[in-house]
């Protein structure tokens, strides 16, 4: 470590205004697509070299990348990324929801394949400069937010295998609408144990790129036998470890007629993803919540007494759970659907089908996805919702 490098100074942002007439005309939020709605009007770059540290942050219009054909990344993928969504709070201020998470989890992912280190700090105040500068973007409107998706390439100008010493980091931002717009279609998963995602002593804790591109293949096998995502299995005993991008939970009836809400350990093969951690919490707060008055009117259901706990399941388990009548939902979490709930899994040839709930959603899945977009838009107070 050098450290005489300059590390990303947020009081040198220089923001380029895109022209008004340049400005692009905000599709109408009801076309809106997840991840397919293009781009917001401005983008954040901060580039790394070895000699200087890291260069003066600039906010400027979306545009292209100009990258040496030797780029690090094209050659050996040294590329990580992030997912967060901006919302428009009640007091129409744009916020971030937990986005120390996933500013942590990008740090962490860049340490894994030897980037050059920056600091979270700064790099999150200069995303709140960026969500600012765009924040016509996000209408205040339920359900509708502002993708925000921080990317870190090696950008080392020579093919030559090895950590790169370059780094550049860019931002960008797009439009996003409801995952579910005419309410909860619940998915169907087809099991695999052949394509593994993720293995002890991998990556799968880490958001590299390289865990990504694997996945296209099994999905598109799965999706043209009429399956809408993959379960993740892992090792000769089938553990289950996510679905698709998403973590995966089990709602389990016991004996005594407690619930119990259940998802992988985070062992290294599995994400540990922001809503993963808000699912978990949530759910050892075992409303009735005296501990978190509000001042905010609040409309959703407490949510139920639920015991959490990470540990390891097999499919074995679901099939014997099914069997026994015990399991009331299975649901998969992530930025995107917060929770997409699950309605039958493709396992050695049969179909493993699940409990059907009138509203596509059961009500353990309903209270926590309620609670959390309560909390996202601001219509409950609550730490997670980060001014920018
Ligand atoms: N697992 C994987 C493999 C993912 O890519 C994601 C999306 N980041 C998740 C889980 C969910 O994580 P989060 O709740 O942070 O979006």
């Amino acid at each position: 470590d050098n450290p005489t490098l300059l590390d990303i100074d947020p009081s040198k942002l220089t923001i380029v205004r895109a022209e008004p007439h340049v400005l692009k005309t905000i599709p109408p939020p009801e076309t809106w697509v997840f991840g397919q709605s293009g781009s917001t009007d401005h983008m954040l770059i901060i580039e790394h070299d070895p000699e200087m540290g890291w260069s003066a942050p600039v906010i400027k219009p979306y545009s292209p990348l100009t990258l040496d054909p030797a780029s690090s990344v094209f050659h050996y993928a040294t590329a990580v990324f992030e997912g967060m969504k901006a919302f428009r709070g009640p007091d129409d201020k744009p916020t971030l929801f937990r986005p120390e998470m996933n500013m942590d989890r990008f740090a962490m992912s860049a340490e894994r394949i030897a980037l050059p280190p920056f600091n979270k700090d700064a790099l999150l105040a200069l995303i709140k400069q960026l969500v600012l500068v765009d924040e016509r973007w996000i209408p205040s409107r339920t359900g509708y937010s502002m993708y925000v998706r921080p990317v870190y390439i090696g950008t080392r100008p020579t093919v030559g295998v090895q950590a790169s010493t370059h780094g550049m980091i860019f931002v960008i931002m797009s439009p996003t609408g409801p995952y579910f717009p005419t309410g909860f279609k619940p998915i169907s998963l087809m099991a695999r144990h052949d394509f593994v995602r993720a293995w002890p002593g991998g990556t799968g804790e880490y958001k590299l790129a390289l865990n990504y591109a694997p996945t296209f293949k099994p999905q598109q096998e799965a999706a043209s036998q009429g399956y809408q995502q993959i379960l993740w299995l892992l090792g000769d005993e089938r553990r289950v470890t996510e679905v698709g991008q998403m973590n995966f939970f089990v709602v389990l009836k016991r004996s005594d007629g407690e619930i119990d809400l259940i998802t992988p350990a985070l062992d290294g093969t599995i994400l540990p993803g922001v809503t993963r951690d808000c699912i978990l919490s949530l759910a050892g707060t075992h409303v009735p919540d005296a501990s978190s008055p509000s001042s905010l009117s609040t409309s959703t259901r407490p949510i139920p007494r639920l015991h959490p706990q990470e540990r390891q399941f097999t499919i074995s388990d679901i099939v014997s759970w099914l069997e026994q009548g015990v399991l009331l939902e299975a649901f998969g979490t992530g930025t995107a659907s917060i929770i997409c709930p699950v309605s039958k899994i493709g396992w050695e040839g049969k179909d493993l089908i699940l409990p059907e709930y009138e509203e596509g959603v059961g009500p353990v899945s309903k209270a926590l996805w309620e609670r959390i977009v309560e909390i996202q838009e601001g219509r409950r107070e609550s730490e997670w919702s980060v001014k920018c």
